[in-house]
């Protein structure tokens, strides 16, 4: 019944304890093992259980010590190459998919909290906000990003942001595997029902079903949902590969 139970390395350790959480919440104290053990998670956790750290820790941890505190230095996201507009476009490693400016902007705080001092670069992307000044932050790297869909897509059409596999998986070799994972990894679709209720489906299916998306079963997916609908479900089943299910 503690952050010291699961090995997510001192420095995220060492936030953890700067944000003075003293002992996991039931759905941290579950999940974290499940998402450091690498497997499908389909979560049912309301607001207030303490689900974004939940899979930010481990997400942040696998990040930090696969992708090598040293060579992460070196590199400012999964990679990057000159997009359409001739600026660098960013791969990050993880993506953190959620509902309103207001949760992607709580999820990402709360990354930056536990990234601090790691050299992994949460990012956060949303609409009904100036692009370009997002673009200009992105620009600057990103591991971690945090985005609605809709400014998602938007992003992903300008070149901005790259969810590349095949792509990525050339670009791995011509850096003689420096690192391991360098390619977006880890998928995470928090508030799902809210998601689907504001009428994401399409721009949702239209990022993790594009072709140069690591398949389910490459990448790791964890999806978060305070109910368990028929559609949830089905996203569950066409996203999640061989899933635990889990109720808080
Ligand atoms: P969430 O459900 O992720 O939105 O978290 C709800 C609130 O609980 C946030 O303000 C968190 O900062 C806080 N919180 C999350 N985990 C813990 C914990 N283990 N101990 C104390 N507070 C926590």
């Amino acid at each position: 019944d503690s952050f010291q139970d699961v090995e997510m390395g001192e420095i995220i350790m060492g936030n953890i304890a700067l944000t003075r959480y003293t002992r996991p919440t039931p759905v941290q104290k579950y999940a974290i093992p499940i998402i450091k053990n690498k497997r499908d998670l389909m979560a049912c956790a309301q607001t207030g259980s303490g689900k974004t750290a939940a899979f930010l820790l481990p997400v942040l941890s696998q990040i930090y010590t696969e992708g090598p505190g040293e060579a992460l230095a070196a590199q400012k996201s999964g990679g990057q190459d000159n997009g359409k507009y001739g600026r660098r476009k960013q791969y990050p490693l993880s993506l953190v998919l959620a509902p309103t400016r207001e949760l992607a902007l709580q999820i990402y705080e709360e990354a930056r909290k536990f990234a601090y001092r790691s050299r992994v670069r949460p990012c956060v992307v949303y609409g009904g906000a100036d692009i370009g000044q997002q673009i200009r932050d992105l620009e600057r790297g990103c591991h971690l990003l945090v985005a609605t869909p809709g400014r998602l897509v938007d992003m992903m059409e300008r070149g901005k942001i790259g969810l590349d596999y095949c792509n990525y998986v050339l670009y791995c070799l011509a850096l003689h595997y420096l690192t391991p994972s360098l390619f977006l990894s880890y998928l995470v679709l928090d508030e799902a029902d809210r998601m689907l209720d504001m009428g994401f489906e399409p721009q949702i299916r239209r990022i993790v079903e594009q072709d140069t998306m690591p398949p389910k079963g490459i990448r790791q997916t964890m999806m978060f949902s305070a109910t368990f609908p028929k559609e949830i479900q089905i996203l569950a089943r066409d996203f999640l590969e061989e899933y635990i299910f889990l109720a808080v």
